[in-house]
């Protein structure tokens, strides 16, 4: 945390329309991750900050929520349009934070646009229900209303797309919006503020304040909040979820993973080693969809090995704009200790450690925060690089004798976001689907990321509260039902005062 930033440009907040550069003395460090340069200092949002930014959201909610669902669809088919029409820009300025490859942000983006584009059918996903004659004259409507003010907290790993999980659907539906970034990679996030008021978005309807544990404290206490979103490591989740929910507010809290891919004794070794090579070492392993854990069945794991460190030899490492990349460096020098702290770890704790890429250096760019693919093989379940998640381009292998028990690791696992399983086999994929103790499910996909009009999120640890995110979750999520029973009796029809629990006649 530095004091005083002197020399590069100050990143600060959009509140109301304006963006502010920010009046805390408080500034956060943004790095090039290829070249270990900082390039910007973020102004961390103080509490009074913080509140002016709820004020305005409060203060736009009642003309926001009285518009119609097709004006507010019409926003976002705009909205879409210009996000298409800056992906590039988006997807550089995620790069040059995050690290991570030009055409992987590419990705990234199109993935956070199908979100918008699914809220684009806002009015139809708000139809009602009704039943006419639910008693004599008497009929029953119901209807999905938005909440007020929700808050969005968001994760480094995806600037635009986890943001886009929420953002779209909370305005559709008619909700205004304060979002708080991640502190690492804030500044694709902050160019969404000028794409939504380009777009025609009222003042006021979406905000931002960059900063960190003192802004998400007002959002977890101050009244005005409805609901809050939370995507980012379990133990945050965690305090998210109970002191929001302590305090009133719905709450889902999208937290940390190890996710698992069983190969099966039929499964093909090449499509698994790429499966493998793509799902664990791309993004750097930065993604809470990645494989962290390969669970072999049978005697597969001495070819499976062989093939991956072939392939491994195949990946292009290189700061993240080189668009023959496959693979760029970790975020923040913090991280890059973090992650090669926990492959010193597992040498330690006795697993195997097949493929080190902890002696890289990247010519040209010896500063950045480059770790090359690392591949622990023979790792038990009790060893730490097992149970924790490590969010960095490393892969274990556990040996498992058979489905069950490779199914039981999975079961037994503090984690449960994705997991995949690789086999030929219908029979054994149909079974593992039905009692995986997991949200999101793979057939022979590594990453299975549902569409946007299907819902994102696990289960166990990953996940604190009742909804997923994006999706009819989504649209549940940020809107309350009201169910309303009429009826339209003439004054002749009186039929005086009734003293017992209504029935319909
Ligand atoms: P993080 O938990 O450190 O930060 C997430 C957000 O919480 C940031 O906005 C940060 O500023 C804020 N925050 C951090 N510490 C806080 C504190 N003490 N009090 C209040 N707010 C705090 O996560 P990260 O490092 O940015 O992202 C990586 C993590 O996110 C990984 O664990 C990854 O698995 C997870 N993730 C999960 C999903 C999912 O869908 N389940 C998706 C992406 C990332």
């Amino acid at each position: 945390m530095t004091k005083n930033p002197t020399h590069t440009r100050t990143i600060g907040h959009y509140i109301n329309g304006k963006h502010a550069t920010g009046i805390n003395a408080r500034f956060g460090e943004v790095y090039n991750p290829a070249t270990g340069e900082i390039t910007a200092h973020l102004s961390m949002a103080s509490a009074d900050e913080t509140r002016a930014a709820i004020e305005a959201a409060q203060a736009a909610f009642p003309a926001w929520s009285a518009t119609p669902a097709l004006k507010r669809a019409r926003i976002m088919f705009k909205f879409k349009a210009l996000l298409d029409e800056h992906a590039n820009d988006l997807a550089k300025a995620i790069s040059l934070e995050h690290g991570k490859t030009i055409s992987d942000a590419r990705g990234e983006v199109t993935r956070g646009i199908e979100v918008v584009e699914f809220a684009c059918g806002m009015p139809h996903l708000l139809k009602g229900d009704f039943n006419e004659q639910v008693g004599t004259g008497i009929d029953t409507y119901s209807m999905r209303q938005p909440l007020g003010v929700v808050a969005g907290i968001t994760p480094f790993n995806f600037p635009i797309m986890v943001p886009l999980w929420m953002i779209p659907m909370a305005l559709a539906t008619g909700n205004t919006f304060v979002l708080k970034p991640s502190e690492k990679t804030p500044s694709a996030s902050l160019m969404l503020a000028d794409l939504l008021a380009e777009a025609g978005l009222p003042t006021g309807v979406f905000n931002l304040v960059n900063g960190d544990k003192e802004a998400v404290d007002v959002l977890l206490s101050d009244k005005r909040i409805q609901a809050i979103s939370f995507v980012g490591s379990t133990p945050i989740a965690e305090y998210i979820y109970t002191t929001g929910t302590k305090n009133g507010k719905r709450v889902q809290a999208l937290g940390g993973a190890k996710n698992h891919l069983v190969v099966m004794p039929d499964a093909d070794v090449d499509q698994v080693a790429d499966a493998l090579i793509g799902a664990g070492y791309g993004s750097a392993g930065e993604r809470c969809m990645a494989i962290s854990v390969a669970v072999t069945v049978g005697d597969v794991a001495d070819g499976l090995v062989a093939k991956l460190k072939e392939k491994v030899k195949d990946i292009t490492i290189d700061q993240g704009l080189n668009e023959k990349a496959d693979m760029g460096p970790l975020v923040t020098p913090q991280h890059f200790a973090k992650v090669k702290e926990y492959v010193d770890l597992g040498v330690t704790e006795g697993a195997k450690l097949a493929i080190d890429g902890r002696g890289y250096s990247h010519a040209g760019h010896e500063k950045g925060f480059f770790l090359a693919p690392c591949l622990f093989d023979h790792v038990k379940p009790d060893m730490r690089i097992y149970k924790e998640e490590i969010f960095g381009p490393v892969l274990a292998i556990v040996r498992a004798a058979s489905f069950e028990e490779a199914l039981s690791l999975i079961n037994d696992h503090e984690f449960g976001n994705g997991t995949a399983i690789f086999t030929r086999d219908g029979e054994v994929a149909r079974e593992f689907t039905h009692r995986v103790q997991a949200g999101m499910v793979g057939v022979n996909v590594a990453i299975p990321v549902p569409i946007a009009f299907h819902s994102f999120g696990g289960w166990k640890r990953s996940l604190f509260g009742d909804h997923h995110i994006y999706g009819t979750e989504g649209l549940r999520f940020y809107t309350r039902l009201k169910t309303t029973t009429s009826r339209w009796p003439s004054a002749s029809k009186a039929a005086g005062a009734e003293f017992v629990m209504p029935t319909m006649k």
